[in-house]
């Protein structure tokens, strides 16, 4: 029996462990999970600093003008106190000196025979960065469990740190099944088929941070699809496509079964995509996909995703959704968990006009995808709609006015 879409999220996540760990110089560690909490230790900043190149001053001598002592450098020890009615140079960096109330910019104050003529105005505290005002020594800077990116190393470099333990990359083999099928390098005649399930797979798995490996094909007889299986099994998530439905010679299933495998569900109600199929073979998840191309995307962004998250140890790993108008009148069948493809453009979502479960073409369009429960039929131009972005990130070709006011 069909599983739905939510039951079978929530069978991937039950049955998905998070992948072990390795220890790796930060430098290496883009992109990857952070299996450890990073604890600060020591302040940051480490010492009271100037945060403009100006004066230190004490703010009772605002609107005087004072005798300069001589200047203070980032990196400089800091050895020099300053008495009322002085002031030292201080760049940015350079440690406050004692007795230094406030810092007063170069650009708010005049020279005058060889003193520094103050502003009337002198707040206390003013252009002073103070010692743990960003990273207080013991806290928390980083979670288990958080991607880290190139902000991520600026706060661990930022307090020493040269290695860190993090989830190890997740092995993915794929391949694809189908007695017509060819790789995209050989030569085919009309009626065979180029393969382009499995370079899309590995592209878009190598996208979401897994090592991958290209199997090759099998083809649709239980003995080659076995062999298949069997030199795709030191990987940790095995993904196939085709072989799933009810075809004669869709035989993917069963050489799993003889193989070993242990089925979660075998039949989601979503469409496209019902026979997606996932289980496990030994420690190694395993996702069949459906064969038609686009139906097949869909339940990878889905399915497969979802399950690379979880792996991976991230603590977000549930799909997350944007609010957004669908740009047009959008009529639709209705009557099952319906997947449309389309193209966000920062402002609405249009679900692209020819999108059926064979294609190749539009998945390149998408960059979400809107999931429609079964009892609507229909979606008028400017409702709100929810979706799921696809590998994100919004460019525009004309410029735009980015800023926030
Ligand atoms: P199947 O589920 O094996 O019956 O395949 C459904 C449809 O998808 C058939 O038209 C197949 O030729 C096609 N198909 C299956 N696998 C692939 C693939 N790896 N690349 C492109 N098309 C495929
Ligand atoms: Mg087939």
């Amino acid at each position: 029996m069909a599983v739905s879409i939510s039951e079978a999220l929530d069978i991937i996540y039950q049955n998905t462990p998070v992948i072990s760990t390795e220890i790796l110089p930060i430098e290496a560690c883009l992109g990857r999970i952070t299996a450890e909490e990073c604890i600060a230790k020591f302040d940051l900043p480490r010492f009271d600093n100037s945060a403009m190149d100006g004066y230190a001053v004490k703010c009772s001598d605002a609107g005087s003008a004072v005798m300069c002592d001589g200047t203070l450098y980032a990196g400089d020890t800091p050895n020099m106190s300053l008495e009322k009615g002085h002031t030292i140079k201080i760049m940015t960096g350079a440690p406050i000196p004692k007795g230094c109330e406030a810092i007063v910019p170069f650009e708010k104050v005049t020279i005058q025979n060889n003193r520094v003529l103050l502003p009337a105005l002198i707040e206390n505290n003013a252009h002073i960065r103070h010692m743990g005002e960003d990273i207080k020594s013991s806290v928390v800077y980083l979670h288990k469990g958080e991607k880290i990116n190139a902000y991520s190393i600026a706060m661990l470099a930022s307090q020493g740190v040269t290695h860190l333990e993090v989830r190890r990359k997740i092995k993915v083999s794929v391949f694809g099944t189908g007695d017509e099928l060819r790789p995209h390098f050989e030569k085919i005649t009309p009626h065979q088929l180029y393969n382009s399930n499995t370079p899309m797979f590995l592209a878009r798995a190598q996208e979401l941070g897994c090592e991958v490996r290209y199997v090759g094909n099998s083809g649709d007889s239980v003995d080659s699809l076995k062999q298949t299986i069997k030199s795709a099994m030191d990987a940790d998530i095995i993904l196939t496509s085709g072989g799933v439905s009810m075809g004669d010679k869709d035989f993917t299933k069963e050489a799993f079964r003889d193989l070993g495998m242990k089925t979660h569900f075998e039949q989601v109600d979503i469409k496209p995509g019902k026979p997606t199929t996932y289980g496990k073979i030994a420690e190694c998840a395993v996702v069949n996909l459906p064969g038609n191309p686009l139906a097949s995307m869909v339940n990878f962004e889905i399915f497969v995703r979802a399950l690379i998250a979880k792996m991976s140890g991230s603590n977000a790993h549930y799909h997350g959704t944007m609010q957004t108008q669908i740009a047009h009148d959008y009529p639709m069948k209705g009557g099952r968990h319906s997947v449309y493809l389309g193209h966000f453009d920062g402002m609405s979502f249009a679900p692209l006009s020819r999108q059926l479960p064979g294609m190749v073409s539009p998945m390149y369009k998408a960059n979400a995808m809107m999931i429609t429960s079964p009892s609507l039929t229909f979606l008028q131009k400017g409702s709100t709609v929810k979706i799921i972005p696809i590998g994100w990130n919004i460019y525009r070709c004309q410029k735009e006015d980015f800023f926030t006011k």
